[in-house]
């Protein structure tokens, strides 16, 4: 049986210590999802970091063992590692850079040191277990440089790689001092897969323009290596939104909305705290929009929750405390007695339950992200009003999600608060009928090119090169 071996940087079950036991949660997010899915002719092994740091020797090979069990294989992080390799490199320079927020981009020799160190631990537990014949696919930002160790090991072995975030235009990621090797590093994969055409194009361009790799219709040749680089946008697991399972005692605060949804209007949005987000500009395009409506006044609110992230990196701190004033400033200037314009939740995730609540409660959802490799969210708003086709998608140009779905949203420059006041009342006022046939329109897409789809489509056009390339036996 083909074996096809998955490295990213989180294993799919978290472990936590508490009272000195660890406890074992696994997470079902939609990589699992999507992964799980694939045809049972697949022996799966998944690679990663559990989320805890073990130092003990004896307690690393109990949860080696543990996890072995479930086809997982631990790579242990220290403290440090975490700090440079993750919260570092990962999301201090990566993260930043390659959402274009150049000006937040760190540039630190140690950080760059232990991303590489930490490429290098993924690649010693991935030789362990490697065997001729097994299909790798290695997963985001984290572990750009892992395809090519892997290939300078095992020269014959078929390697995928999917970027979930965005990849930036040549003229942006050349500014990175270690632009060749992250470049090289990816290029060690047979198969590249990206979000977008955007990010695709601009791959191949800095593969040219940095490397001299000339692409004809996206393959690429090095040695005697093809390499397809192609476009696979991630779906969702299209029924779990649509008819989500959710039982009452989970579903706590349906009954509140559901009150305050009798008389308002509900937009809605849900993101990470992330300067990605937009969540400034989306807060003072709301107030704008409230400013010149007042025949609005009263009649709708805006639900924004905002999930904490990555809250010891210096901007997402004072992004806080400039969403909070910004709030409170709509708040205070448009609020009445009986009316609160702005419900701004800062939560530490939301359940399933809730956030499906949310999601068929709301009348708008307004998802702005400045730049965002696909989102998600603005994807499960529309498979939640699968059954009452009610509901108005305002999305950010700046989303991969954009290219599916630009039939069926209003779609708004981001930074533009005149464009996001126009598609908010555009969406007020539009027609049961409009919605019905926008929401139609996207639905159909996404039932199509769910998550199980992502995942199937893109191994099997590995499976298709590794033939080709005549890899593993
Ligand atoms: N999400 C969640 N609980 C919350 C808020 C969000 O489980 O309280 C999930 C949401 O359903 C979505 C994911 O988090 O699947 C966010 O993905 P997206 O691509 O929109 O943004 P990212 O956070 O990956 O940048």
């Amino acid at each position: 049986m083909s074996r096809l071996v998955i490295i990213s940087n989180r294993l799919p079950v978290t472990i936590n210590r508490s009272a000195g036991e660890l406890h074992y949660h696994p997470s079902a997010g939609g990589l699992a999802t999507g992964l799980n899915s694939l045809d049972e002719s697949y022996n799966k092994l998944w690679i990663g970091w559990p989320g805890v740091d073990i130092t003990d020797e004896w307690e690393k090979e109990s949860v080696r063992r543990d996890l072995a069990g479930q086809k997982l294989a631990p790579v242990f992080l220290t403290p440090r590692e975490i700090e440079l390799y993750y919260e570092g490199f990962s999301n201090k320079t990566i993260w930043p850079h390659f959402h274009y927020f150049t000006e937040y981009t760190t540039y630190n020799d140690d950080m760059w040191d232990a991303y590489q160190e930490v490429n290098f631990k993924f690649f010693q537990e991935t030789e362990k277990h490697l065997r001729d014949g097994d299909m790798v696919w290695v997963h985001d930002y984290q572990l750009m440089l892992l395809p090519q160790m892997i290939r300078d090991k095992f020269p014959n072995i078929s390697i995928g790689f999917f970027l979930h975030i965005p990849f930036p235009s040549y003229e942006v990621f050349r500014i990175l001092p270690w632009r060749k090797q992250i470049l090289d590093g990816i290029l060690g994969s047979d198969q590249i897969g990206f979000h977008t055409f955007g990010y695709m194009r601009h791959f191949l361009s800095a593969a040219y323009r940095i490397s001299g790799y000339e692409h004809v219709f996206g393959r690429l040749h090095i040695d005697e290596r093809e390499i397809n680089v192609d476009v696979f946008p991630m779906g969702i697991n299209y029924e779990k939104y649509a008819h989500p399972d959710v039982n009452a005692e989970d579903d706590k605060g349906s009954g509140e909305i559901r009150r305050l949804h009798a008389s308002r209007k509900i937009v809605l949005s849900v993101d990470r705290l992330d300067y990605t987000k937009g969540i400034p500009q989306r807060v003072s395009a709301f107030g704008r929009f409230i400013r010149n409506n007042p025949q609005y006044s009263g009649k709708v609110n805006l639900i924004m929750i905002v999930v904490p992230s990555r809250a010891n990196v210096d901007q997402y701190q004072s992004l806080k405390a400039e969403v909070d004033v910004l709030v409170s400033q709509i708040n205070s200037q448009y609020g009445t007695f009986d009316w609160m314009p702005i419900h701004y939740y800062y939560y530490r995730s939301l359940n399933f339950a809730s956030l499906t609540t949310l999601y068929r409660e709301a009348d708008i959802a307004l998802i702005t992200p400045l730049r965002d490799g696909m989102n998600l969210v603005a994807k499960e708003y529309v498979a939640a009003k699968e059954d009452t086709k009610d509901g108005v998608l305002i999305l950010s140009e700046m989303a991969g999600a954009v290219y599916e779905l630009n039939d069926g949203a209003l779609t708004v420059n981001p930074q533009s608060h005149q464009e996001i006041e126009e598609a908010l009342l555009e969406a007020l006022e539009m027609s049961a009928e409009e919605k019905a046939e926008r929401m139609e329109n996207m639905q159909e897409k996404l039932k199509r090119y769910d998550v199980k789809h992502w995942a199937a489509t893109f191994i099997k056009e590995q499976s298709k090169l590794k033939e080709r390339n005549k890899m593993g036996s």
